[in-house]
């Protein structure tokens, strides 16, 4: 299949991380049907040639009409980049329920039934990729971030377990785990605080978004066809 038929669902294609994968995809020939959490996000996508559809993966009617209208109309997706992703920092001490629901439903639910939604498709045509954008938060831990840590690393282990699952079936399950990436996540972070991290990344550095694409643009292809149930960690040596 050249990549001109090749169908990718990316979440939260509208900024940061999502964005630069969906035009990295786009430009190499690849359908992308990308997600936005407003009607002026989904205009965005659209207006860049992409099929733009309105989801919040927080409300399980919009997931649940968003996964029907997928298996309807779109059977043939190939590719599911599982990448939106929100941060509600607090210490355990102070996490309200929802901080720690929210977070927990967005990365984790939302991701185990868009898993569901597509894998008939890629089953049925013995071909699929599914890439989960994980973070360095789940192997190192980070202060303030339990309920994030704790659903990328729920990630991480849904992924192995799924890659065992649908390996026979011509499916690769992989993570991709970034450690800090210059994007609207990461901006709340005052200079001070920057420069501290920044210390701790042997690359001196945060990461762009085009660096995460590049990692994607070959998890998708032929050439990444046996590589199952990785995390790859893509954070300027944060983590190793
Ligand atoms: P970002 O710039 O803040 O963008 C977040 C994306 O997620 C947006 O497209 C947003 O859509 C979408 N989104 C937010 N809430 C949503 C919801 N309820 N339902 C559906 N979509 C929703 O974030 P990013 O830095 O690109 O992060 C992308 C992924 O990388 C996330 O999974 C994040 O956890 C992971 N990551 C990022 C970093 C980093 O340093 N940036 C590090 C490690 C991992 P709208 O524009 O419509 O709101």
């Amino acid at each position: 299949m050249s990549n001109l038929q090749k169908k990718v669902l990316i979440t939260g294609a509208t900024r940061g991380i999502g964005k630069s994968m969906a035009e990295t995809l786009f430009s190499q020939n690849y359908k992308i049907i990308g997600t936005a959490t407003s009607d002026e996000g989904v205009e965005i996508l659209n207006s860049k040639g992409f099929l733009g559809i309105k989801l919040d993966l927080n409300n399980a009617d919009s997931l649940n009409h968003i996964s029907e209208k997928l298996k309807e109309e779109h059977k043939d997706i190939s590719i599911l980049i599982n990448n939106a992703g929100i941060t509600k920092d607090n210490i355990v001490l102070r996490m309200s329920d929802d901080e720690w629901g929210d977070v927990i439903n967005i990365h984790l639910n939302g991701m185990f039934k868009l898993c569901k939604t597509v894998l008939k498709g890629m089953i049925k045509s013995r071909w699929g990729r599914v890439i989960n954008i994980t973070s360095a938060s789940a192997s190192l831990g980070n202060r303030g971030q339990s309920n994030y840590a704790a659903a990328k690393a729920g990630v991480e282990a849904f992924s192995k377990s799924l890659s065992k699952e649908v390996g026979p079936r011509g499916i690769t399950v992989n993570c991709v785990a970034p450690g800090f990436i210059e994007t609207d996540m990461t901006s709340y972070i005052d200079e001070k605080a920057k420069e501290e991290l920044i210390k701790q990344i042997p690359l001196g550095r945060f990461g762009k978004p085009e660096e995460i694409s590049q990692i994607i643009e070959f998890l998708v292809s032929d050439q990444s066809s046996y590589i199952t149930g990785q995390t790859i960690h893509v954070n300027g040596g944060l983590y190793m």
